[in-house]
């Protein structure tokens, strides 16, 4: 069992401490230490030189007790979603939340607390183990950009765990979508709308046919589309001459995302020319998705440590990314364990200690389980 006392101690530090992305290096600074004194060897990497952020990926290595047993990381971010500078952390009931006017960071400091204490629990208790590595990432929350420019050269194992997803916690995400961005922009034509609209092109109508044209929301079970963003005019006497659109779509199937991508650009192309208006249609690829079998090892590892803990079980699909996106296109499989954080991204969010205490378990577990494989 792992030392709940200690555990939320840790947590509840590392949620008063404000990190939002980029600004990691005040955590970094407290979590590197902790690990090297539980005997833990720190790197961190110079991803930050790319993200702008102010401190790399912090990479730990805790080298095996066995033999034979598969090389395995641990990975959560340090980043949150939004600047907590004010922070007042309530304990009610055996849930921790804020006070409603912040959001709490339990994503993803919910997940890394259970890694680290779990690892202390292994070391403490001389529990067998192989080489494992943390993978403590930053700006996740920017579109997962330490993951991105981490220095793989530094990953050692290989298979990997990511701590960042809801509860319950035992359940395990197999698959994610690969997503793509659109930045658009329709060039109409100015105009004086009183004197003489005739001669405008209004870009905000192209913008409103072509969006009312297009299949957005839930394309189908695997599919997602969505316009995000949408700027342009500057007057009411002013025949719009510019607006410039964000869109995003996703989907667990590459080929159905080519589709809808492609359906997207057309949409604006079609109507655009419609009007005589010119667009520019640019297409991001953001990051791969990836689809795990429940025959992987990587899932076969995690799933009997829930069991073997009596942890609901299942195996689940993301609509979004994660590191584990990253980690999965490096080729180290890579799966997503749900931890206890709820109503992430919004001043409601909030986690119950037990389910802290449940993922730290599961942390300890996966390493036994993944040890039983030496010498099969
Ligand atoms: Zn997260
Ligand atoms: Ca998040």
């Amino acid at each position: 069992m792992v030392n709940k006392e200690r555990l939320v101690e840790l947590f509840l530090e590392m949620i008063s401490v404000n990190t939002p992305a980029k600004q990691e290096k005040v955590l970094v600074d407290i979590i590197q230490p902790k690990l090297e004194s539980m005997g833990l060897s720190c790197v961190r990497d110079v991803a930050h030189l790319v993200t702008g952020g102010d401190c790399g990926n912090l990479i730990a290595t805790l080298p095996g007790n066995v033999e034979g047993a598969p090389p395995i990381f641990f990975s959560s971010h340090f980043d949150t979603v939004e600047a907590t500078p004010d922070i007042k952390i309530i304990v009610e009931d055996g849930v921790i939340k804020s006070d409603g006017t912040t959001i709490l960071g339990a994503d993803d400091k919910g997940g890394m607390s259970p890694i680290i204490e779990g690892i202390h629990t292994i070391i403490e208790q001389n529990i067998p183990h192989g080489d494992i590595q943390l993978l403590l990432t930053v700006s996740e929350e920017i579109g997962l950009l330490g993951a991105r420019y981490i220095d793989q050269g530094l990953i050692r194992a290989r298979m990997g765990f990511v701590l960042d997803t809801g509860p319950p916690v035992g359940t395990i995400v197999v698959t994610a979508p690969t997503q793509e961005t659109l930045d658009v922009t329709i060039h109409g034509k100015p105009a004086h709308a009183g004197f003489e609209p005739e001669k405008g092109i209004s870009a905000i109508q192209v913008a409103a046919r072509a969006i009312n044209r297009m299949k957005l929301g839930r394309i189908d079970h695997e599919t997602t589309a969505n316009v995000g963003i949408i700027n342009g005019g500057k007057a009411t006497n002013i025949v719009c001459p510019e607006v410039k659109l964000r869109l995003e779509a996703r989907s667990r199937n590459v080929t159905k995302l080519a589709h809808q991508v492609t359906h997207m650009r057309d949409v604006f192309e079609d109507v655009a020319e419609e009007f005589g208006a010119r667009v520019d249609v640019r297409v991001n690829h953001m990051y791969d998705g990836y689809r795990l079998s429940s025959t992987d090892d990587v899932v076969k590892i995690a799933n009997k440590a829930a069991e073997n803990l009596g942890l609901p079980t299942g195996l689940r699909e993301a609509g979004g990314g994660s590191d584990a996106n990253y980690f999965n296109s490096f080729g180290i499989p890579t799966c997503v364990l749900a931890t206890g954080m709820k109503q992430i991204h919004t001043h409601e969010e909030h986690i119950a200690i037990d389910d802290l205490v449940r993922s730290a378990n599961w942390v300890v577990e996966i390493v036994k389980v993944a040890a039983c494989e030496a010498g099969k």
